[in-house]
């Protein structure tokens, strides 16, 4: 996500109903925070006096300093952790700052337009980007985008870390974005963020379920909203229903609010029994654990009575910084994570990117289909390094706190042998007497159906229906123009479902996709077997409350017929 955050503006709208798709339900109302390019800015740009060239130089020259450090920062970290012609792409793009930079032609823009450093970078950075893309080269073209990505920081650097991004939204925001990306739900603050209004966005798309665990109403499918409204305006956003009235009318308003205080209350009404262990009508214990990222997701599954994290997902830590980080870093930051948990269980899982989940600062080849690319496990096998600094600091974090290590998008039994013998090496060389329980993700259909032969190398299994659904149903989550065909409950994912509890015998088995919060489904999915659910912290009470409801008797998953 890139940042153009105009100063708010009353707006002089007439109220309008747009009708999209909900992504996270819940009801928001709040002001627009309109985020688009910071290069293509559509305001117009600020002058300045004859006098105060050189103090725009001089922040100028700053900024791309900062920007070349950071690069080197990248660069270094990247090469330790990956390879050196990865982290050498970062030094390619720090030669080509300080050339451009040396041109001259960012200090003789800024001289003659009289325009302020952020316009004259614009300018020029857009006029470079022409240049990029007309030569024939096709090397050099690809670093087009490079080039729009450098000028991008170079900003950011000259607005301040303050003025950047959801961190200076103000409180009561609808944030009203293009494109969104985990690495920005991560970001987003939910104390200010009341609803997300998204142009395009897959139903199962990480982003998508990012938003729903921080418990943020989110809509999409309205194709142009960020160049139709303007920042301040005021917006109701209906995650149940999908719609989004822009400049309401006095009356819409207050029937909103009504909805919302009706809404709350219903909330508060569930949360109350929310601490207590969830026992079924006839007497059966069911864990429900929290699906995790960050610290906010912490406290909001505490306070909505997590039994313990069933789901960590590393790659937010490495989305919230700019280099992938050392094993002291993550350590602290994995410690700082888990301390409000007291001693409650985490399940961590290796990092898990690729597909719709890439890292920022980490420039992997293009692939033709990513989803069906180098993602998840294939990644960590690659990238050895990368997989020890986790290991590493997990295996240190393990000595205080009870955890387990979760290894993600596994196909072949290979991945899980590949990676337990990684495990079992790094426990040794760390004196690890008694290393922590090892596991898969079942996320892939391959998986699904070979579940004798990871069991071979693992002490637990956890179901991902995010993904299951995404390769058994041949439709991207992050793919809008899908979305109907992405269905995680469909009779292939059940049956799916029913042999993975059959073939895993005694061995304990967490589900954690969306799937095990969704209500509707709860009582299914107790019937066949499932007793640890894992879900995003907003759904536990629910859920909770689905388990209490139900009378399980015998579990037939034992019957299905493989
Ligand atoms: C899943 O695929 O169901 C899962 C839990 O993993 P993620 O959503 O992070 O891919
Ligand atoms: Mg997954």
């Amino acid at each position: 996500m890139n940042v153009q955050a105009e100063p708010a503006a009353p707006s002089d709208q007439r109220e309008t109903v747009l009708t999209g798709r909900s992504i996270a339900p819940g009801l928001g109302l709040g002001r627009a925070w309109v985020i688009g390019d910071l290069l293509k800015c559509s305001g117009a740009p600020q002058a300045i006096s004859p006098d105060d060239v050189d103090h725009e130089l001089l922040r100028l020259k700053q900024s791309v300093e900062e920007t070349l450090a950071d690069l080197d920062r990248s660069a270094a970290r990247i090469e330790f952790e990956f390879n050196t012609a990865l982290g050498g792409i970062f030094r390619a793009h720090g030669v080509l700052l300080r050339d451009l930079f040396t041109s001259g032609e960012l200090d003789r823009e800024l001289r003659t337009s009289l325009l302020t450093a952020e316009a004259a970078v614009r300018r020029v950075f857009r006029r470079w980007y022409k240049q990029f893309e007309a030569v024939e080269n096709p090397a050099l073209r690809e670093r087009a985008d490079d080039m729009l990505d450098m000028g991008r920081n170079v900003i950011r650097r000259l607005r301040g870390a303050a003025a950047d991004g959801p961190q200076a939204m103000p409180e009561q925001s609808v944030l009203v974005v293009e494109r969104l990306l985990p690495s920005d739900v991560v970001r987003l603050p939910k104390a200010k963020a009341m609803a997300v209004v998204v142009e395009s966005l897959g139903q199962g798309s990480h982003a998508a379920l990012l938003v729903r665990e921080k418990g943020i109403p989110t809509i999409t499918g309205i194709p142009g909203i960020v160049s139709q409204v303007t920042n301040g305006t005021e917006l109701l956003v209906d995650g149940f229903q999908g719609k989004l009235t822009v400049a309401p009318l006095p009356a819409a308003r207050v029937e909103f609010q009504e909805r919302v205080d009706r809404w709350r209350a219903t909330l508060a009404r569930c949360l109350g029994a929310c601490r207590e262990p969830a026992r079924s009508l006839d007497g059966q214990l069911v864990r429900v654990e929290a699906n995790i990222g960050i610290r906010d997701d912490v406290e909001l599954a505490l306070d909505n009575g997590a039994d313990g994290v069933g789901l960590l997902r590393i790659e937010h830590l490495y989305f919230a910084r700019n280099s992938p980080p050392s094993v002291a870093e993550l350590l602290g930051e994995l410690k700082q994570l888990v301390a409000p948990l007291r001693q409650r269980p985490v399940t961590i899982r290796l990092l898990d990117i690729g597909g719709d989940k890439p890292l920022p600062y980490l420039r992997l080849a293009a692939t033709p289909n990513p989803v069906l690319g180098r993602r998840g496990v294939r990644v960590l096998r690659e990238y050895a390094q990368l997989a020890r600094t986790q290991l590493a600091a997990i295996l240190r974090l393990a000595q205080e706190h009870p955890v387990r290590v979760l290894i993600p998008m596994v196909t072949l039994e290979e991945d899980v042998a590949a990676m337990r013998a990684l495990f079992d090496a790094v426990s040794t060389e760390r004196k690890v007497a008694q290393p922590p329980e090892f596991g898969a993700m079942v996320e892939t259909p391959a998986a699904a159906l070979a579940i004798p032969a990871l069991l071979k190398h693992v002490d637990f299994l956890c179901v991902g229906t995010n993904d299951l659904a995404q390769y058994t149903l041949a439709a991207a989550r992050d793919d809008a123009t899908v979305n109907d065909y992405y269905r995680d409950s469909h009779e292939s994912i059940l049956r799916l479902l029913r042999i993975i509890l059959a073939d895993s015998k005694q061995r304990s088995v967490t589900l954690c996709g969306e799937l095990a919060g969704r209500e509707s489904i709860v009582p299914c999915l107790l019937q066949m077997g499932f007793r640890n659910l894992s879900v995003a912290p907003t759904a536990i009470p629910t859920t909770k409350a689905a388990v209490r409801r139900i009378n399980i008797g015998e579990q037939v998953a034992a019957a299905v017929d493989a």
